[in-house]
This record gives C-alpha cells, structure tokens and sequence, in this order.
C-alpha cells in the first residue's frame, strides 16, 4: 500500500490553484450563459475560500464540515460546473498523479484515472476545485464512492492524511473447504483491528474496505478476494513444483521446509513492491500459514 505524500498543499496554493482556474474560464466563454457562470464564481468566492480555510483547518476532522449556506442555487450551480468543464490545471493535476501514483490509493489494486472528491461535490460544491480534496482514484473506487458521506464518522480514509504503512492489518486466510470443487482453497480477506495501534483507525480502515467492496464484512467476498484467486492458483503450482523437486532427494518435512524459505522470499519481494498492506502480501501470508494444508492443495491442483 503506497499512499499518497502527506498533506502538503497549502491554504495559499488552494486559493492559487482555484484563482487560476477561474481566470482561465475567460477564454473558454463564448455565450452569455457561461458568463453569468463567471459572475456567479467570483460572487461567492470569497465564501468559497473561506470554506477552504476551515477545510485546511479542520483537516483531520473533515466531516465535521457543514456546507456554505451562503451560497445560492446559481452559486452552487457554477461551482460544479467549473469542475466539470474539466479545466486545465484539473487535467494538469490528473496528468501529474498519473505519472507520479500510478496505483489508486484507495484500493491498491487498480489504475489511476480520475480525480475523486473526496468531500463530494454533490453534497459540497464549494470544494469542487479544492486541489487538496481532488484524490486520485481509479474509476472503480470514485464511482464507489460517489456522494456517500456521513458527518458523525469518517467513512473513508483520505490517502493525503492517513498513513498507515507501520502494522500488517489487511489480512486473508484459506480454508481448505470445498477444495474439491474448485480446485483451489477458499480466500477471504479482513482487516485485522487488533494489529491497528489506534482503534479508531481499525474501525474507517474496516469501513473503508468494507464501503468500497474490497472486503466484503457480511455478504460475501468482494473484489480482493476475486482478484487474489487466480494469483493464489499461480502461486499453489509454483510452490508444487519447487515441492516436487525437493522431495525427491528429501523428506516431506524438509520439502516443505524449504517450500516455506521460497515462500518467505516470495512475501520479502512483495513487501518491497506493493508494501506490508496489499492483497498480494496478505495473500503470501496466508499461504504461509497454511502449511498444514499444502500437500492437500497440492494434490487438488
Ligand atoms: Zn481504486
């Protein structure tokens, strides 16, 4: 799990960054529509930055926010879209992240390529063109997320803020039922709140996974548990054929001795390229730890 670098963008670049946007508008008008469009942007603009002011403020407790009630149907209406207009230092920015990021810092497993809100726009139109609240995302992760938005808790975590890189808290396990039918074990994937320092951390991580379908708590699999099957079939043959070469000249234990040191190295260079929380680490893990079962899935490859 890489997340994004830490809150770095200032209360000054915002209003920078928005500014910049509006003035460019000027050479996208061409109809009377649009330029009522700008008079209604640089009417409330003033509100707006004070919104992005309490926004920086409070950024570690964002939905505590409540909308700008200054703002009027035509104010609202402007805001969003500017947004979708898709100016040029918003596609600038989208351009930037998918250079820099690659991978969606919300999910880890897919590709960057859109911005998300992520305090929507439905619900907050001031920060429609906040550079701070534009989180890169894959198309899979934003529509997900869409307006969803609650004002007691955080649903989702913010990878500008949250950085949760220390303890191994996405974890899988496999359970040799049904192996029979499948061929290969059953996979579920969970977050373990008990290895999070911070409880309250455990809790939006549990949420945010759960929210965006990665893990599924109470209905079913979701897609870490989809993706990681073909990867953990790869991995079962793989270990197989190391397993069949060793126990030629050794006993079982000492085959799968060294079955577990190849996996240990598998689960070293995983951690290096997607880091300790990714699905491809929990999956090793779990691989590991099911030692007791090898020779079974073996047998049902
Ligand atoms: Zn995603």
């Amino acid at each position: 799990m890489k997340t994004l670098n830490k809150y770095t963008f200032t209360a000054a670049g915002s209003e920078l960054f928005t500014q910049e946007i509006i003035n460019n508008q000027r050479n996208l008008l061409n109809d009377g529509t649009c330029n009522m469009d700008k008079v209604y942007l640089n009417q409330s603009i003033s509100y707006v930055f004070d919104c992005f002011d309490k926004y920086h403020k409070n950024i570690y407790q964002l939905h505590t926010l409540t909308p700008e009630l200054r703002l009027n149907k035509s104010h609202i209406d402007a805001w969003k879209l500017a947004y979708n207009k898709n100016p040029k230092a918003v596609k600038d920015l989208r351009k930037k992240y998918k250079e820099e990021v690659q991978m969606c810092p919300y999910c880890f497993i897919s590709n960057i390529s859109e911005l998300d809100h992520y305090i929507p726009k439905a619900r907050f139109p001031e920060y429609s063109l906040l550079n701070i609240n534009l989180v890169p995302s894959c198309s899979g992760c934003n529509k997900i997320k869409e307006d969803k938005w609650s004002v007691t808790t955080p649903l989702f975590f913010n990878p500008f803020i949250h950085n949760f890189l220390e303890e191994r808290f996405i974890k899988a396990e496999l359970t040799p039922d049904n192996l029979s039918r499948n061929k290969i074990p059953s996979l579920k994937f969970y977050i373990d709140i008990d290895n999070c320092t911070n409880k309250s951390e455990g809790l939006l991580l549990q949420s945010h996974f759960d929210k965006l379908g990665l893990i599924k708590i109470k209905n079913g699999k979701g897609s870490y548990a989809e993706k990681a099957t073909q990867i953990l079939s790869c991995y079962l043959r793989i270990l197989n054929k190391i397993f069949a070469r060793k126990i030629i000249d050794s006993d079982e234990s000492s085959a799968l001795d060294y079955v577990e040191s190849e996996v240990d190295l598998f689960i070293e260079s995983s951690v290096e390229t997607y880091s300790i929380n990714s699905m491809e680490v929990a999956l090793l893990y779990a691989i590991k730890e099911s030692r007791d079962n090898w020779i079974d899935f073996f047998n049902h490859l």
